[in-house]
């Protein structure tokens, strides 16, 4: 790898900026001076330095984004902007992805990786990975929805769902719920406020797991994930 595509990854600012870096004759690889970003290096074996610190090679990298209305969870799409697009340079150089999907219209809680093996894991249906939403539901929630969701709904397309958890926090006109599924199916949560006659109009996911969305996280901001919260997720 380029070490300009190295100290980038590793935090060091945009390409440009660690052009001014190795200018400035911080960067030593093997104990000797680097100032051409063209340089190559061995990401395991060679020992790269800024201003006399190891600087620590990782291969994957962990974010949790609070993702904004607007946005589509994917690596790239023809029409709009993607969450990958809010990432920095230094984060994107990594290819990372999202963790599933949320809707477009969808905010909240979202993990983007580039580790391939976490992301399959807490998308196996056999991990039973509990995800929580929050949402404003157009029609008088109730009880009976409650005990519909955790016997499992019938969605539009024949599939029975899984035992999920109904809090309703406010029951009127316009309803507020936070529901728990371990699923994570195709508009799940839109799609059981359906099979009981009621329409979601705004939907935020709280949780994945053990990990909660940060509220420090404005809409559209993201986070490296603390290494216990990386542990906690494993
Ligand atoms: N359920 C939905 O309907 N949409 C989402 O984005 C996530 C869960």
């Amino acid at each position: 790898m380029r070490i300009d595509k190295f100290l980038s990854n590793m935090g060091y600012g945009s390409r440009k900026e660690v052009k001014v870096l190795l200018k400035s004759k911080a960067v030593e690889v093997n104990g000797k001076a680097v100032r051409d970003p063209k340089v190559h290096v061995d990401e395991a074996a060679d020992v790269v330095t800024v201003g006399g610190e190891k600087v620590e090679y990782t291969e994957f990298i962990y974010l949790l984004m609070n993702k904004p209305q607007g946005v589509i969870s994917a690596t790239e799409d023809k029409y709009d902007q993607t969450v990958i697009d809010l990432l920095g340079e230094a984060e994107q150089n990594f290819e990372p992805f999202p963790v599933g999907r949320l809707d477009k219209d969808t905010e909240g809680f979202l993990l983007i990786t580039n580790d391939g093996k976490l992301a399959h894991e807490l998308l196996s249906p056999k991990k039973h990975v509990d995800k929580k939403y929050f949402a404003l539901i157009d029609g008088v929630v109730t009880e009976e929805d409650g005990d519909a969701f955790r016997r499992g709904v019938m969605l539009d397309d024949g599939y029975v769902t899984k035992p999920a958890f109904l809090e309703i926090l406010k029951s009127g006109k316009q309803s507020e719920i936070q529901l728990t599924i371990t699923e994570g199916k195709f508009h799940q949560v839109k799609r059981m406020f359906q099979s009981v006659g009621k329409e979601v109009t705004y939907l935020k996911r709280l949780s994945m797991g053990p990990l909660e969305l940060d509220p420090n996280l404005q809409l559209g901001e993201y986070r490296h994930l603390a290494e216990e919260e990386l542990d906690a997720l494993k």
